[in-house]
């Protein structure tokens, strides 16, 4: 666990890390794995203060704040499996969209497994699918393919998607070889975060979800699935304006329009990382 000072809010930040940040080191190299900071521009949302208010079963949300209204009533009729592989710790977050995912898409559509270490013995399911030349694993670097090329006429297809914060993400990618073996693919037109709201940092499910509402929208080839997936996550920000969470541009959207003057991550990498993700690497 460490803790680092949000330069957007000056509070401190929790790190859920385990094992892998050590930002307080002085290094003279680059580092990479340094990276929360780069996802917590995307997505920010807030989390509600108590876990322990009754849950509705469908959409895991407080029943008081339950989402099911902006759920489809029917689920989403998608050809594509999506595996999310998920870091402990995003479980535990009180602000969850992966629920709100899978709630959207029928029984077994949507499959999570919580973990930091994937063996072949352990998750044999997931061990199949990560080794079925059909799967692709959507998580961006130099070797992923745009999903936008790649063409989904006949063939169904399973997407793994890592949910964690970068950090987390980049060491459950490197230390898992099973997760290496599907295709590697990114977003060309990853959403940028239309939905941020002011609060802790490291919010990756958020993501998550919108990259999957992408991906599931090209591969099937259907525009709506985008929109009916956002939906909730639509519906849950605008509760949390209401209940005065507070709207701030992310700072991919202040650099963009050239209103950031502060520093800028030293790393250039995580920029870089950061442009690839949101799609504006040219
Ligand atoms: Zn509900």
């Amino acid at each position: 666990m460490n803790s680092e000072l949000n330069e957007d809010t000056g509070e401190m930040n929790e790190d859920d890390d385990d094992d892998d940040d050590d930002d307080d080191e002085e290094e003279p190299k680059e580092k990479d794995d340094d990276d929360d900071e780069g996802f917590s521009m995307l997505s920010d949302l807030p989390v509600e203060m108590s876990e322990r208010r009754p849950t509705c079963r469908r959409c895991c949300r407080p029943v008081k704040v339950c989402l099911c209204p902006y759920l489809p009533a029917l689920p989403l009729d998608v050809s594509t499996s999506l595996y999310i592989v998920q870091h402990p710790a995003e479980e535990s977050r009180v602000l969850r969209t992966v629920p709100l995912l899978a709630a959207c898409l029928a029984p077994g559509k949507c499959r999570v497994f919580v973990g930091r270490r994937f063996s072949e013995d352990r998750y044999p399911d997931l061990a199949a699918v990560c080794r079925d030349s059909s799967s692709l694993l959507l998580y961006p670097g130099a070797a992923a393919e745009s999903l936008e090329d790649l063409s989904f006429s006949s063939a169904t297809h399973s997407v793994i998607l890592i949910d964690g914060t970068w950090s987390q993400a980049k060491d459950m990618f490197l230390r898992n070889p099973l997760l290496q073996l599907p295709r590697q693919v990114q977003l060309r037109s990853a959403p940028s975060s239309q939905y941020v709201i002011r609060t802790q940092p490291n919010n990756m499910c958020v993501s998550t979800l919108e990259c999957a509402a992408v991906a599931l929208a090209i591969m099937e080839n259907n525009l709506n699935i985008q929109e009916v997936l956002l939906k909730p996550l639509q519906a849950l920000c605008s509760f949390q304006l209401q209940h005065g969470a507070q709207v701030h541009h992310s700072k991919e959207q202040l650099i963009r329009s050239g209103q950031y003057n502060k520093i800028l991550p030293k790393n250039k990498r995580k920029i870089r990382r950061m442009q690839r993700l949101l799609g504006h690497d040219t």
